[in-house]
């Protein structure tokens, strides 16, 4: 069975779990890391959420708003209600997954400091309309969220490099992966070294502990998600068996992991660093097999496809139906996982009730109308075929 997610490290990758990793090995994937978004700067993580949590707390900011995408992932106010700030949710612009920017303006008050960006799926923010609310709102600071978009571009910019910095999550269903980790890039040296000087206050240093249950991990979910394998993942994973290491959130609680305040262990950046000499290759198949979708699938009345611009980066090829189980059902049948990675509308969440929330609740009708096409490695365009066969149906 093919998973509806999975990194791009074949099986042999799996000997990597064996290599002793160099004592610098963490700098050594910053560095490299930089080199590709092309930064001044890249600093590492345990956790794109602990990236989030630590540049707030660089920028000086507590007890400020922060404005975010509604329909997002939930570890991202998460991380703004740890920094000691307070989420203000933006709705989706209809016929969109992305923020409404003109109610992003009327969510703006005097104690708003900063506005999460995020490019969800890949499908890159519009710079020029951003540019627009930072020259009406210069009090504002941009902060990308690249966690599903990584180095994606607007009309030829680059999105990470538009605003006071950028975060990402290197779990294993992003683009790239570190095992977990998270990473921020920025090109203002002060705002580096603040970010660095709050890592140190906050995260404490990965011990053998650490980088050894990395490495379990590592083997056991590369296993795991292997398509001769994955037919049984799956079926353990519907009994509920697995759920300790893939329910990532308790809707009635803002928490974090038990680790977000440890260091990446050095074997999650020699993984990253692997990953990073690929990043063209990695995006590349995506965009293929995003592309193959989107031309089998256009005119399909039923369907309504994402947009697929130019320099989107698919994290996700995300179709919307009134039908989805029963397209889930049928991919199942034909051996293909398919699936509906934000199925929440995050301030619908308890954990969120009381939080101020701009909009009518665009993003409240895509909750189980959704359809995560796979775009990974896995998928070769035999695979494609079949899932847009399934889809047409
Ligand atoms: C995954 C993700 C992050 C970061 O997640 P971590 O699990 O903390 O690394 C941030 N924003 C979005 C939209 C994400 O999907």
């Amino acid at each position: 069975m093919i998973p509806r997610l999975s990194p791009d490290i074949p099986l042999a990758g799996l000997g990597q779990a064996l290599h002793p990793s160099p004592p610098d090995a963490v700098d050594r994937f910053e560095a490299a890391f930089a080199e590709v978004a092309g930064t001044r700067h890249a600093i590492a993580f345990p956790y794109g959420r602990t990236a989030l949590i630590c540049l707030l707390q660089a920028m000086g900011l507590k007890d400020r708003q922060i404005i975010c995408p509604s329909y997002t992932c939930v570890v991202v106010p998460h991380a703004i209600e740890y920094s000691g700030n307070e989420s203000v949710f933006v709705d989706v612009s209809e016929d969109s997954f992305l923020m409404d920017m003109d109610l992003a303006e009327q969510a703006v008050n005097e104690r708003t400091k900063a506005l999460i960006a995020t490019s969800l799926f890949g499908e890159p923010v519009d710079l020029d309309r951003l540019a627009r609310f930072e020259e009406r709102f210069p009090a504002v600071a941009i902060i990308q969220d690249c966690a599903h978009s990584f180095f994606c571009s607007d009309k030829g910019k680059p999105v990470h490099k538009h605003g006071v910095a950028a975060i990402y999550g290197l779990n294993f269903s992003k683009i790239l992966t570190s095992v977990f980790g998270g990473m921020v890039t920025t090109d203002d040296d002060d705002l580096a070294e603040a970010i660095r000087t709050s890592r140190a206050r906050t995260v404490s240093a990965a011990g053998l502990k650490k980088e050894i249950s990395r490495r379990l991990y590592y083997v056991a979910a590369l296993c795991a998600l292997n398509p001769v394998m994955f037919g049984l993942t799956w079926r353990l994973s519907r009994l509920g068996v697995l759920d300790r290491f893939i329910r990532y959130f308790d809707e009635f609680k803002i928490d974090m992991p038990a680790d977000y305040l440890t260091e990446m262990a050095p074997f999650e950046a020699m993984i990253g660093i692997g990953q990073l000499k690929r990043y063209q290759d990695i995006v590349s198949h995506r965009r293929m097999i995003a592309g193959r979708y989107h031309h089998a699938l256009s005119g399909a009345k039923h369907l309504t496809l994402p947009p697929n611009p130019e320099g989107a980066t698919f994290s996700h090829y995300v179709v919307r139906t009134d039908d989805a189980a029963r397209y889930l059902a049928l991919a199942e049948d034909a051996g293909i996982e398919l699936g509906e990675l934000i199925d929440y509308f995050v301030p619908d969440l308890p954990a969120y009730k009381d939080h101020l929330s701009f909009g009518a609740g665009i993003g409240r009708r895509y909750v189980g109308r959704v359809v995560n096409l796979p775009v990974h490695r896995g998928v070769d365009v035999g695979v494609a075929n079949r899932v847009a066969t399934i889809m047409q149906q």
